[in-house]
């Protein structure tokens, strides 16, 4: 597993002197990234455990509410320990949106023993689950952002929710909701479209671990196969990766994907041995990108897939230009 270096978390500064100076400056929409107590005019404290849930959230929730996102872009949920940090923010918080379906199992530990205060709600969980046999197992896929329709399933919990903790501001709550639900109908056909530019045979995904189940039913692109499962925390067997390059000889794909929340190394191996390209762009998995990426925001994030899904396997990539 690679030592994943953290993007080094940007404060909202308006916020941080507003705090410091004791007064409220308002205008100031990003997400409380660094800790740093910020108790604005008795705004609901909310916490969001994944990137993918934090950019959601802060999309509906503006000025209204008191953001903090636990993961920083880039971390893989599967495997990260909580910090004492984490901790006290989970016993201060008085809503928790979580992913659930057990993506991030070391904060919902942590969220149970430490969040009795707040109202704790699985956002992902709204959304029926895709079964997958994790060694013999058969559990929910929690990877289910991958499709944007199931984003505004989310993107609706995450309204409700906010509305019942500060029911002063539901205009403004179903009002921003409203608009980022246009914007993901914009991005869900746009995604269709894309893959279909893909020649038929060639949609296919090969990739590192098992996140793109959601991606691939609802865009037409069949899993071709994954070297891991569902959680990160496993390495390969020797016969996996024998099993994988076999696999992708019989398939006719161009190229197959490392991601970003996992060490390329072992994909890139794959690749080499099946005689198939890696692809030159990595994909955001479970974690949006840093800011400043691409794929800095849940949009932008499946944009950039499917970008490079598109542009690896032999499609005609055209940007996404949502009309609003
Ligand atoms: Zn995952």
């Amino acid at each position: 597993m690679k030592a994943i270096t953290q993007s080094k978390a940007r404060p909202c500064w308006q916020m941080v002197v507003g705090v410091l100076l004791g007064i409220s400056i308002g205008g100031c929409n990003q997400v409380e990234t660094n800790r740093i107590s910020t108790e604005i005019d008795g705004q609901p404290r909310v916490v969001a455990t994944s990137t993918i849930i934090t950019d959601l959230t802060q999309k509906v929730g503006g000025d209204e509410i008191q953001l903090t996102g636990i993961l920083q872009p880039g971390v893989d949920p599967h495997v990260y320990e909580p910090t004492p940090a984490d901790s006290r923010v989970l016993e201060t918080a008085d809503l928790i949106l979580y992913n659930g379906y057990d993506l991030e199992p070391g904060l919902i530990n942590l969220m149970n023993a430490a969040g009795e205060k707040a109202h704790k709600v699985a956002v992902g969980e709204v959304v029926p689950p895709l079964q997958l046999d994790e060694d013999g197992e058969i559990v929910p896929d929690p990877h289910v952002w991958g499709s944007a329709e199931n984003a505004i399933a989310m993107t609706n919990v995450i309204r409700d929710e906010l509305i019942k903790l500060s029911p002063a501001d539901e205009a403004e709550f179903t009002q921003r909701a409203s608009q980022l639900t246009q914007e993901l109908q914009q991005l869900h056909s746009w995604i269709n479209q894309q893959i279909q530019t893909i020649p038929a045979d060639k949609r296919q995904l090969v990739t590192t671990h098992d996140a793109f189940q959601y991606y691939g039913q609802a865009y037409g692109i069949a899993i071709a196969g994954t070297l891991i499962g569902i959680s990160t925390e496993e390495q390969p067997s020797a016969q996996t990766v024998t099993r994988l390059v076999e696999s992708i000889k019989k398939t006719n794909v161009p190229a197959i994907f490392a991601e970003t929340t996992i060490n390329p190394a072992l994909i890139r191996t794959v690749a080499e041995e099946a005689g198939v390209k890696l692809a030159p762009r990595e994909l955001y998995s479970d974690s949006i990108g840093a800011k400043g990426s691409d794929g800095d925001s849940y949009i932008k994030m499946m944009e950039a897939n499917t970008r490079t899904i598109v542009e690896a396997l032999g499609g005609k990539y055209t940007p996404f230009q949502p009309t609003n």
